[in-house]
């Protein structure tokens, strides 16, 4: 490893320092310059330090030099640039504490490159060697700093939890300081971190310190991002809790960071806030509220690109599901389709949770063929991600098991007893990682196999799922069909509302379970359709069974929203067991129960 081969440069470069300690009491006049341009000029920075010659420098002036090198390529994103240095050239062993800092600073900034190009592992090295010269300085507030940084690259990963845990660290780490920019960095990294972690009493908490110093200190972008912050931790809160003080709190945060972005005239801010409103009035049907902020959004007249035109698109189409305007729900559904053309690889955490949202807007709109489309992707993304994050911590382990195992073998060749129960720990530990995949692979898969197959409101198969199983089965286990429809269901929803239909749906489903017999499976083909599919039945009991069912539903007492009590009945069309297929048998029910409701409704028909 790379690191490795640097410890070999570095005998030698202690020697080298050794034979420069005379000019090392000098500063390098040509890198203080450098050092004074770099922050408003990294382009001239750059160009002085590259008149000097590396190899003629002391140790201390090399760390210096590699220092302002690999800043400047930052500052100027050129972090090919910056790669390229730090893999070349290796830096000066050193416990002189002044160098020490320069070394952490410079460890952090190679870090950055790679963090800024997603070579998180890489990142991960540099971090960890700016740690240690953390702590043999024991300087806490380096260190706290560091944990800041181990928990954004977590985060970016993906690893919301971990992130979280490295956070707290931090915040262990960086009580006592004074630093204020860093807390409230640290502050709003929190707040983010347990709102994304679903903890949003928390999150609050936090963004609310984010908010009191930003206000302190007077920065208006600032108080803005925290109202955006709060909003979205609000807005989450209240869903899951269904409150309308929080929904409301929620709407005022998201109002007040936008009055501070249209004063500032920040355009993303104001689309910001303004995708939270309608997201928010969308959910809560406040449509004329909605419909305004559309306006608002419109007026901006923004190009939307990346994951901001994801979620524009999102919000979207559901407040055009809301309002009840199709075209436009589809149309925005293809705009959002777009940012998954780029490989699923490269997508972060919460774009790959998105697809559930475009997988339920075709529900909406009845197109299961797709919903399921997305539904699968994104199952199958989210099972690939947690593999190879797993495969990643088990090759550290195993690098880990390997430096053990050197250590000790170095250190101590007699223990040997010691370092195979080493190797048998670890190995158990990778093993155990390993069986956690597999037994959490199973899991998701079984969970999104039954997600797909299961109707939303009653939880009986769907109409993919009932066909497809009873197409395969159908000759094997003789199947018989029983449709059945509600009678006047229309008049019941136009009079008591839809939830009130839907409730209805959801009990005649139970009644119709709890009938059938086990063996039976029992779908919901349309709003309100049933079909029941009944394997090895004979004609009587098929009768009796659709009898028994068809007054269990009429004897119900269903009671409505103004405390009524009302009946609600049935119409059957029944299909024995002939060889054929599924779907003719079906279409022959179908007909049956044409007939029955023809013949005066809740009643049972057999097909002729
Ligand atoms: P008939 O006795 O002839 O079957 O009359 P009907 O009113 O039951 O039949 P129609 O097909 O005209 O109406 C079905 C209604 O079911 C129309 C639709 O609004 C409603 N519906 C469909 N899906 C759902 C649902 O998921 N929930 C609710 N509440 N209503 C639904
Ligand atoms: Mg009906
Ligand atoms: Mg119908």
């Amino acid at each position: 490893m790379r690191l490795n081969g640097m410890m070999n440069k570095l005998s030698y470069l202690a020697l080298l320092s050794a034979t420069l300690f005379a000019s090392y009491l000098f500063a390098h006049p040509t890198l203080e310059q450098a050092k004074e341009l770099l922050k408003s000029e990294p382009t001239k920075a750059l160009k002085l330090i590259q008149s000097v010659h590396y190899a003629s420098l002391n140790s201390a002036e090399q760390i210096q030099y590699a220092h302002l090198y690999v800043s400047s390529h930052n500052l100027l994103g050129q972090y090919t640039g910056s790669k390229a240095w730090i893999e070349e050239y290796s830096l000066p062993e050193t416990s002189d504490s002044q160098q020490m800092e320069e070394l952490f600073d410079y460890s952090i900034r190679a870090a950055w490159a790679y963090e800024a190009t997603q070579q998180y592992q890489h990142a991960m090295q540099w971090y960890r060697l700016a740690e240690r010269y953390g702590v043999r300085l024991k300087d806490k507030e380096k260190q706290g700093y560091v944990y800041l940084q181990y928990s954004a690259v977590e985060s970016l990963q993906g690893n919301q939890y971990q992130a979280l845990k490295l956070a707290n660290r931090a915040y262990i780490l960086l009580t006592d300081s004074d630093d204020t920019e860093m807390v409230a960095d640290l502050h709003s990294q929190l707040g983010i971190l347990y709102y994304l972690n679903g903890d949003y009493e928390h999150a609050i908490r936090f963004q609310e310190q984010v908010l009191a110093q930003a206000t302190q200190d007077n920065s208006l972008q600032e108080i803005a991002v925290a109202h955006y912050n709060l909003a979205n931790a609000y807005y989450k809160w209240s869903k899951v809790e269904f409150s309308k003080d929080k929904l409301t709190t929620a709407a005022i945060n998201y109002q007040q960071g936008l009055a501070l972005a249209q004063k500032l005239e920040t355009k993303y801010l104001q689309r910001n806030h303004l995708l939270g409103l309608i997201s928010l009035y969308t959910y809560s049907e406040s449509l004329d509220d909605a419909a305004l902020r559309v306006r608002q959004l419109t007026q901006l007249n923004l190009d939307y690109s990346g994951y901001a035109k994801l979620s524009y698109h999102l919000v979207l189409a559901s407040y055009s599901q809301a309002i009840e305007d199709i075209p436009s729900l589809l149309a925005h559904l293809d705009k959002a389709k777009e940012y998954y053309t780029q490989p699923s690889s490269s997508l972060p955490a919460y774009a790959l949770d998105k697809q559930k949202d475009v997988a339920a807007l075709y529900a909406a709109v009845g197109d299961h063929q797709q919903a399921f489309h997305w539904l699968d992707k994104y199952s199958t993304q989210a099972i690939g991600r947690y593999k190879s994050q797993t495969q990643q911590k088990v090759k550290e382990l195993q690098s880990e098991i390997e430096n053990k195992r050197l250590e000790i073998e170095n250190r101590d060749l007699n223990n040997q007893a010691q370092t195979r129960l080493w190797v048998a720990a670890i190995t158990l530990l990778i093993l155990i990682l390993s069986f956690g995949l597999l037994y959490h692979q199973r899991k998701r898969k079984q969970q999104f196999y039954q997600l797909s197959n299961t109707d939303f409101l009653t939880g009986l198969s769907n109409r993919r799922h009932i066909f497809e199983w009873g197409e395969a089965q159908f000759d094997r286990l003789k199947l018989s069909s029983i449709m059945l429809d509600i009678d006047h269901f229309k008049t019941l929803n136009d009079t008591y509302g839809h939830d009130f239909g839907d409730e209805v749906l959801k009990t005649v489903s139970s009644i119709v379970t709890k009938a059938a017999r086990s063996a039976d499976v029992v779908g919901r083909i349309g709003g309100e359709e049933f079909l029941i599919l009944l394997p090895n039945v004979s004609r009587h009991q098929l009768s009796h069974l659709a009898e028994d069912i068809r007054q269990k539903i009429a004897q119900h007492r269903f009671t409505t929203p103004d405390h009524k009590e009302i009946q609600v009945t049935a119409s059957f069309g029944i299909t024995e067991h002939r060889s054929g297929s599924l779907s003719n048998q079906v279409n022959l029910a179908d007909t049956a129960l044409y007939n029955a409701k023809r013949s005066g409704r809740n009643r049972s028909v057999f097909s002729v």
